[in-house]
This record gives C-alpha cells, sequence and structure tokens, in this order.
C-alpha cells in the first residue's frame, strides 16, 4: 500500500530567488520546470496545494528604496514582480498536468483572477493548485507575511517554506563553519535570536495560527515529497 500524506492542506512559500538557479536575476525555465514538477507531484498525492510566491529575483522594494526609490512604489513594483513569477510557475505546472489558478492581490483581470478566500478554498477543494500572486497587495510587506496570512485564510495545517539553505541555523552556515542546524526551534526562539527563516510579522501570524513552519532546500530534488510525508528535512518551527 501507498504512504499517506501527513497534510491535507498546505501552503508552500516559493521565493523569488528560487527560481533562478544559478543566474543572478529573473526566472530559468529548467529549474521552474523541476519545481513544477516536484509540486505537480505532491499535488497527485492528493494534497490540497497553495503556493506564495516571492519576487527578489526581479525586483525588491527594500533594495530599491535604499538606492533613492520611494518605499512605497518600489514596493508595488516588486509585488507585479510576484505576478510575473505566479504566471512563469502556471504555465510550468500545467506542462506538468496540474490545473492551477493564479489569484493576484493586486487586481488585473485580464491576467489573474482577484483574490477571492471562499473562491481560492473552493479552487483546493476541486483539485486545482491556486497560486497567489501580488502578496498581500500592500506596500512594506513581504511576501513571506502573504504566506502566513494566506495559510491562515485558507486554513492550511502547514506553511512548506523552501529556501536556498536547508533549514534554520543557530549563525550563518555561509559564513561560520561552526553553526548548528535546528531540528526543531519554537517561535519564541526564532523571534529572540533574530534567526533567519521568515520575517517577524510571519513568525508572529503562524505562531497566534499555531501553524508550523518546514523550512527546507529546494536543491535538492525530492524534499517537497518528504515533507509531505512527514520525514525530517530541514527545521520545523512550532510552538
Ligand atoms: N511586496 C510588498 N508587499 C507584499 C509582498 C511583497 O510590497 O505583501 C514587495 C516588496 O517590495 C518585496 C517584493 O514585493 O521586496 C518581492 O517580494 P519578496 O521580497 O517577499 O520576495 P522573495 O524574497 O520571497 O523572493
Amino acid at each position: 500500500g501507498g504512504r499517506t500524506p501527513r497534510y491535507r492542506r498546505i501552503l508552500l512559500k516559493l521565493s523569488g530567488e528560487a527560481l533562478m538557479g544559478d543566474s543572478a536575476y529573473g526566472i530559468e525555465p529548467r529549474v521552474i520546470d523541476r519545481i513544477a514538477e516536484e509540486i505537480a507531484e505532491v499535488h497527485r498525492m492528493g494534497v490540497e496545494t497553495a503556493v506564495v510566491i516571492g519576487g527578489g529575483n526581479i525586483f525588491r522594494g527594500v533594495s530599491a528604496a535604499s538606492r533613492g526609490m520611494d518605499r512605497a512604489t518600489a514596493d508595488t513594483m516588486g509585488m507585479l514582480a510576484t505576478v510575473m513569477n505566479a504566471l512563469a510557475l502556471q504555465q510550468a505546472l500545467e506542462k506538468h498536468g496540474a490545473v492551477t489558478r493564479v489569484q493576484s492581490a493586486i487586481d488585473m483581470k485580464e491576467v489573474a483572477e482577484p483574490y477571492i478566500r471562499r473562491r481560492a478554498i473552493r479552487h483546493l477543494e476541486k483539485g486545482r493548485i491556486v497560486i497567489f500572486a501580488a502578496g498581500t497587495g500592500l506596500p512594506f510587506f513581504t511576501t513571506d507575511t502573504a504566506a502566513a496570512l494566506r495559510a491562515a485564510e485558507i486554513g492550511a495545517e502547514v506553511i512548506m517554506k523552501a529556501t536556498k539553505v536547508d533549514g534554520v541555523y543557530d549563525s550563518d552556515p555561509r559564513t561560520d563553519p561552526n553553526a548548528v542546524r535546528y531540528d526543531r526551534v519554537g517561535y519564541d526562539e526564532v523571534l529572540a535570536k533574530h534567526l533567519k527563516v521568515m520575517d517577524a510579522t510571519a513568525i508572529s501570524m503562524a505562531r497566534e495560527h499555531n501553524m508550523s513552519i518546514v523550512v527546507f532546500s529546494l536543491q535538492e530534488r525530492g524534499n517537497i515529497l518528504k515533507a509531505i510525508f512527514g520525514e525530517t528535512v530541514g527545521t520545523v518551527v512550532e510552538g
């Protein structure tokens, strides 16, 4: 007999960086295709799957603001970048046989549905992968916060945070050879020690709604699937 997935409904957070592979900017089609293949496989296991996608591979509000741009305008551009990523992911997922909908937090009706919570849930129930684009629709927020917000709204059991690092460390593993990875860590410790997981707004929202966050690397193939079956991949953030 096959194994049963541990979760019924998940919210997967993909950073923009995950889509660029070894490039310094933009979208690498081969990378997005591989990620889409994995997501489609998880979805075929019967897991209701929603995705929040970042935009940092194209545009980041804070970086542009630090170079003199108005922050709110720069953030709006960042949100538009996430819409581009959402469309790229949508077509890659459909190539792998998944039925998908993109819902945007900024109205763009020729391109994507508007974000409507109950409609998103309906899509999930009908076996469609829902991609949430444009973050929260508000400047000064991040797509990590959008992930926690949408996860709470749709009643996801877990936030799967796919990154380039294979979990949460007590210091930066790229610069500190003695950095130790946590198997599990509490929300409060993440906040108190400023551990690099998601921003504080996202963490406190996850804590408030008791949603665990699985932090794992997308560099290794098969990690999303492992996480779905409750195998240890990376770090679990919980209460
Ligand atoms: N952004 C925003 N509000 C949101 C989500 C995103 O203003 O609710 C903007 C912000 O400028 C951010 C950019 O969109 O820098 C891209 O999102 P993010 O940096 O979260 O993407 P990631 O780091 O996941 O690639």
